[in-house]
Order: C-alpha cells, then structure tokens, then sequence
C-alpha cells in the first residue's frame, strides 16, 4: 500500500530565492509526522507545497498513490487533505458559523445532511465555538481563532490535516489543549502533518518527525531516533524543553507607556534578529530607540 502522502525530492522556490531543496518524506494514513526547524528553515513553504498553494521546481508528490504534482489546490483538497495556514486564514468580520459554511462550501458540502454530520463532529473539540456562534471571529480570542481554524478544515472530513504553527502566540493552557486535540485526531485514524515551534509536544504526539535548516532534510526519523541524532540533537538539544521560540506576535513593550505596533512578518524578523544577538526584542528595539534619540540630541 503507498502512503497517504509521499513528498519526493521536491525544490521549492521563490524567484532566486530557493526555500526547500530536495525534500522527501512519506506519511502513513493515521500517522502524525512532525516538521521541526528553526524560523525560516522552509517549514511553511513546504506545507504550502503539499497543498499546492506553491508549485514545485523539481520532485513530485502523490497522495494516496495519485500524483499530485501538477494538482490544483482544489483537487488535492478533493483527495482529502486539509490545512491549517499559519495565521489561522479565517475571516475576521465574518462570525463563527459563517467561517464554518465557508469550509463546507469549500468541500461542497455547505447545506447537505453530509455537511451538517461534518459540522457536527468537527464542532465536537471545540464547544466554545457553539458558544461563539454568531460572534464576529476577529473579536475571538486567539485560542478560539485557532480552534475555529482547525474545525474549518475538519468540517472538510480530511483524511490528513497539514498544521502549520498552530500554538503560535497562543498560552501554554491552551497550547496543551490543541495538542491534545491534535492526539485525538490521531487515535480517530486521522493523519496529521504538524509544523512546530513547540518540540517537546510536537515530538510526544508524532510517530516520526523531520528536522529542516536551510530547506533540507537534515535529520529524520521517530521521535527517540531523533533525539539521539547528533544533528537533531544540535537543533532540539537547545529547544526541546525551551520554551517556544515563537512568542506572540503582539506588540512588544518599548518602554514603560510606550507600545510599538509591527506587522507579523516584521514581528517575527525583530524576534530573529534578537535571537541573533543574544537579546531580548524590548533590549533590541529599547536600543534601536536610544540611538534615535541620540540622533535626534546631536
Ligand atoms: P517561519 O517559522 O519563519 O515561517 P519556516 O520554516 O516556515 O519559517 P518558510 O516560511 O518556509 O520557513 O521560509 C523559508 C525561506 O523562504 C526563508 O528564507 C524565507 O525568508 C523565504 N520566503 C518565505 N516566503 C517567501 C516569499 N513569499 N518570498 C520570498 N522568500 C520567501
């Protein structure tokens, strides 16, 4: 039998700009396979490929035996996989109830008795979302956004659902009650590909895990052989019980009464030039502040 999702070789680029080079994994059906890597290494770049939101520069990849390479999106969705974009990709002003039939018009289903089954078990997780039902979804928390993401993409009935940093920004209580989540859909024959900033977790719900750094496969194979592999070890060793390198994308405090608003990219590029320099982002930018000021006095 193939595998649910085979991925071969697959080079993904943006322009000059080569963000996953010759990358190959396999998931078995009802398996989790968890996709470590430090910011940038081409996590999402690869998600976005097996869904093919991307196209390929070399490789191929097959789900369920059907090759997919040349797929659109649509059609990999027909074969049953869903994903859950980093940021959530809800519809801030539109409630609850209308992100969900978005997802069920989305598989076709929105307003058949097989889309309501679906609704139903998808909701299942997530009884705060009934709760939340005619709320606008941008008023949630960013918890309740996450779960609303997720039960979007089970309404689809997926038989593998791509995760893409679905802890990011979100409290460890809450992170603990997506990952249980995530290891439900597992003991329901779900497979599930998840992309991770938290090791520690991602690695005790997965049966076999990659590591990337710079778009390549540097490191792969079950929890336990990764965690006495010399070259995950040097990734997962600082990480695996640090906490979350990604800290919430909210505004980090300058000073005190003074808040600087940054847009999620430019967030995460502050964060990983602090990570760089040893510092936290408030000393990085509380320096960036004083030099302007110092400008401005000369
Ligand atoms: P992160 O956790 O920061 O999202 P990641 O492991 O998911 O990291 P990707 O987002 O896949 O990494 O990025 C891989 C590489 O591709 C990085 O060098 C990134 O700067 C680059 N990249 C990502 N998106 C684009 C884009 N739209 N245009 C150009 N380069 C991009």
């Amino acid at each position: 039998m193939s595998p649910l999702l085979e991925v071969d070789g697959i080079t993904v680029a943006y322009g000059a700009v080569v963000a996953v080079r010759e990358v190959s994994f396999t998931v078995e059906a009802g398996q989790t396979l968890a996709v470590l890597g430090a910011n940038g290494a081409g996590k999402t770049t690869t998600l976005q490929a097996v869904s093919r939101l991307l196209g390929l520069r070399a490789g191929s990849i097959r789900v369920d035996g059907t090759d997919v390479t040349r797929a659109a999106a649509e059609d990999v969705a027909r074969l049953g996989v869903a994903h859950v974009p980093a940021g959530r990709g809800i519809f801030p002003s539109l409630t609850v109830a209308e992100n969900l039939r978005m997802g069920l018009y989305g598989a076709g289903t929105d307003r058949t008795p097989q889309g309501e089954q679906a609704l139903e078990w998808a909701l299942h997780p997530f009884p705060i979302l009934r709760e939340r039902w005619s709320q606008p979804a941008g008023t949630m928390s960013g918890g309740q956004q996450q779960m609303l993401a997720i039960a979007r993409a089970l309404a689809q009935r997926p038989r593998l659902l791509l995760l893409d940093e679905m802890s990011m920004g979100l409290a460890p209580a809450v992170v603990e009650d997506l990952f249980r989540v995530v290891a439900d859909l597992r003991a329901q024959g779900i497979a599930v590909v998840l992309v991770e900033q938290f090791v520690t977790q991602a690695l005790a719900v997965a049966d076999t895990a990659i590591v990337l750094e710079q778009g390549r496969v540097v490191a792969a194979g079950s929890p336990d052989e990764l965690r006495g592999d010399d070259m995950a070890a040097a990734y997962l060793g600082g990480r695996a019980d640090a906490a979350p390198l990604e800290v919430p994308p909210a505004p980090p405090h300058v000073t005190e009464g003074v808040v600087v608003s940054l847009g999620p990219r430019e967030a995460r590029r502050v964060r990983r030039l602090a990570d760089r320099r040893g510092v936290d982002v408030g000393t990085l930018l509380g320096g960036a502040a004083r030099r302007l000021l110092d400008e401005d006095d000369a």
